[in-house]
């Protein structure tokens, strides 16, 4: 990993301050509180510093997309700064698989991409084996949600469901991932699929939560947008906005 420079870390620390006051805006034209909404600073493909310099200028939800990278970067923003470490609250936001299930629930703070009931499987058996989840401590998942609306339905475990649930299914998914006491579905996670226009996914989304709060009070939390849609998000009832290129910049394609 190359060396990370001042300038490299003051430019986080303007990216954080300028983006915060963006998503103030998106949240004062959207009549919601800003403290309604947090920040997940996602800093994947780049250095645990960056991670680090970001919980430290205040944005202690970190966020990445990979099993392997989570792990190290959690490990790496502790040995930097123990304390911070320590306070930051990770999330994991990626594609999984399900012999990856172990790194993750060891790892993350909330997992945002539960999309099938064999990947709930794993992660409630991962839960079970290890010991920083149980029935009085359950790991708190969202159900990543496929808001394309060229989606086939397909069965809840087929290939077709990876990377989201159909909507028509969330109901049955969150019934599956409730028969596991150390599991607590918190809400709904979803990208906004390339091509169709992002305000009138996520509304979509917004009303699939209220469906869902039906069955689930708690299931409150959405997490939604993005650098370059979140005052959609925001617009549409986003809990958690998911940001990386507008705080550190473009990355290096992995
Ligand atoms: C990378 C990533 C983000 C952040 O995307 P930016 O456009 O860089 O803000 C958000 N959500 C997920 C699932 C991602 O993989």
């Amino acid at each position: 990993m190359s060396a990370v420079t001042a300038r490299e870390l003051n430019a986080i620390t303007d990216a954080v301050a300028a983006f915060r006051e963006r998503l103030a805006d998106a949240c004062r034209a959207a009549g919601r509180d800003p403290a309604e909404v947090s920040l997940i600073a996602v800093t994947k493909n780049h250095p645990a510093e960056y991670a680090a310099h970001a919980a430290h200028c205040g944005a202690l939800d970190l966020g990445e997309n990979k099993p392997q990278e989570l792990a190290a970067k959690r490990a790496g923003v502790n040995e930097i700064d123990a304390e911070l470490g320590q306070r930051a609250r990770w999330h994991f936001i990626g594609r999984l698989q399900r012999n990856k299930a172990r790194q993750v629930v060891e790892s993350a703070d909330l997992v945002h991409s539960i999309d099938r009931p064999a990947l709930a499987d794993a992660v409630a058996r991962a839960a079970t084996a290890g010991d920083r989840w149980s029935a009085h401590r359950p790991l708190p998942v969202l159900l990543q949600v496929n808001l394309d609306p060229d989606a086939p339905r397909g069965e809840l475990d087929s290939t077709a469901a990876r990377g989201g649930v159909h909507p028509a299914d969330i109901r049955r998914l969150a019934a599956h991932v409730a028969t596991y006491d150390n599991l607590r579905v918190r809400g709904l996670m979803a990208i906004a699929p390339l091509g169709h226009d992002p305000a009138r996914c996520f509304a979509r989304l917004y009303e699939h939560s209220l469906d869902l709060r039906v069955d689930l009070p708690g299931a409150e939390l959405i997490s939604a947008g993005m650098s370059g849609d979140f005052p959609a998000a925001v617009a549409n009832g986003a809990t958690h906005v998911r940001v990386g290129t507008a705080l550190f910049g473009e990355r290096a394609l992995a």
